[in-house]
């Protein structure tokens, strides 16, 4: 995985485990604490909080999600020796984590429904694991080290500061989400998108990139629109049009892996990042689950079909990549829809005029 330091932190701040913990000090904390609307800067700013209030030595926010049935571990945000380090932009990131069976000790702190679990390592170091339930679900896990077990104060302050965090990350969550279908809101697309910009598609390749242009894998990005669903409404009214959203949603979901991202661009428009995957694999599942939407019968509606259009994402601008994936959008949608398309392919067959960026199905604008 590429780590990228991003900024030092003031370390002259840190106050050992035995010093008074200070109340203004907790509350400047809570203050940039709840003053982000970003995951990673969120991450950040609780791990500042946890190193400078209780003095620990290092610390890793992991992301948990599940990959065909497996639960999988990825770092997201990590602090040690005053840097700290995120993970590439998801954009352009082939990181696909871990088995959980990689951190023993975190899978017996979640097998046992712990709300943090001890760990003395070999080096003589402790790893404190904190998982931040939400209900009975586990998305993110903070790991402390430090070398000398905690006073009950000191738990009890980052107690709190845990469930600001809890708190804050489950609100930032449903900001995040469409609440009709669940899925990531367009909102979360532009932002997430438009930092790819300024991410580091051309800079060096390290080991996992190089992997991954010897395999000839590449992170794609695709633009569904359902065909004719303006007759859904018409025919069978708005309530059974939303259905057919709910329901569309739940076969995106089904259809793509835990790493992959599924937003709800618009109306009956959705958009999908494919992680490291070549170009027969990307075709493979697009084309999959176009069928599996086709041979789904929607209650009273019966068949609805989609059109697909995928590009690459290469180090152009967002915009651009969005444009290509929208043409061939495009081009499905005039050549008798229910059909996928890719843009470098119509290119290449030259029905793409590449000069031309004018014929566009969904509105792009950052
Ligand atoms: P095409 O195959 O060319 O895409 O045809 P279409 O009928 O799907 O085309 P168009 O994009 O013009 O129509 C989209 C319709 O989606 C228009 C709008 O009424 C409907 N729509 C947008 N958002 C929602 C929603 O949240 N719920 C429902 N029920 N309908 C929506
Ligand atoms: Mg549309
Ligand atoms: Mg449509």
């Amino acid at each position: 995985m590429a780590a990228m330091p991003v900024d030092d932190i003031d370390m002259d701040h840190a106050v050992s485990n035995s010093e008074p913990l200070k109340m203004e000090s907790l509350l400047d904390h809570l203050v940039e604490i709840t003053g982000h609307r970003d995951h990673d800067l969120l991450d950040i700013s609780v791990m500042s909080a946890l190193i400078n209030m209780v003095g620990v030595s290092e610390a890793r926010a992991l992301e948990l999600f599940q990959t065909r049935g497996e639960l999988m571990v990825r770092p997201r945000v990590w602090i040690a020796a005053g840097k700290v380090y995120t993970m590439d932009n998801e954009f352009i990131s082939s990181d696909v984590g871990e088995p959980i069976v990689a951190y023993p000790s975190l899978v017996t702190c979640i097998a046992q429904r712990k709300s943090r679990y001890e760990e003395v390592r070999t080096d003589g170091h402790r790893s404190l694991w904190v998982p931040i339930w939400q209900n009975d679900k586990v998305s993110t896990c903070l790991e402390i080290v430090h070398d000398k077990p905690f006073s009950m104060h000191t738990l009890q302050v980052m107690e709190g500061i845990l469930s600001v965090y809890r708190n804050y990350q489950s609100l930032l969550e449903y900001s995040e989400r469409d609440s009709l279908t669940g899925l990531l809101n367009r909102k979360t697309f532009d932002e997430r998108f438009a930092r790819l910009a300024n991410s580091k598609l051309n800079e060096p390749a390290d080991k996992n990139d190089r992997r991954q242009a010897h395999e000839n894998k590449s992170q794609w990005l695709a633009v569904v629109d359902i065909d004719h669903f303006k007759r859904v409404n018409d025919v069978f009214g708005h309530l059974y049009g939303d259905e057919v959203l709910i329901l569309v949603a739940n076969i995106l979901r089904a259809s793509f892996r835990a790493q992959d991202r599924i937003f709800r661009f618009g109306g009956e428009e959705f958009v999908i990042l494919l992680r490291a995957t070549t170009l027969e694999d990307a075709h493979m599942v697009f084309e999959r689950f176009r069928m599996n939407v086709e041979k789904h019968h929607f209650p009273q509606v019966g068949q609805i079909t989609v059109s697909l259009g995928f590009a690459a994402i290469t180090p152009e601008t967002p915009v651009v990549i969005l444009g290509h994936a929208d043409q061939a959008l495009y081009h499905a949608k005039e050549t008798g829809r229910n059909r996928v398309c890719h843009y470098d392919d119509l290119v290449k067959k030259g029905v793409i005029d590449l000069g031309k960026q004018n014929e566009s199905s969904v509105e792009i604008f950052f």
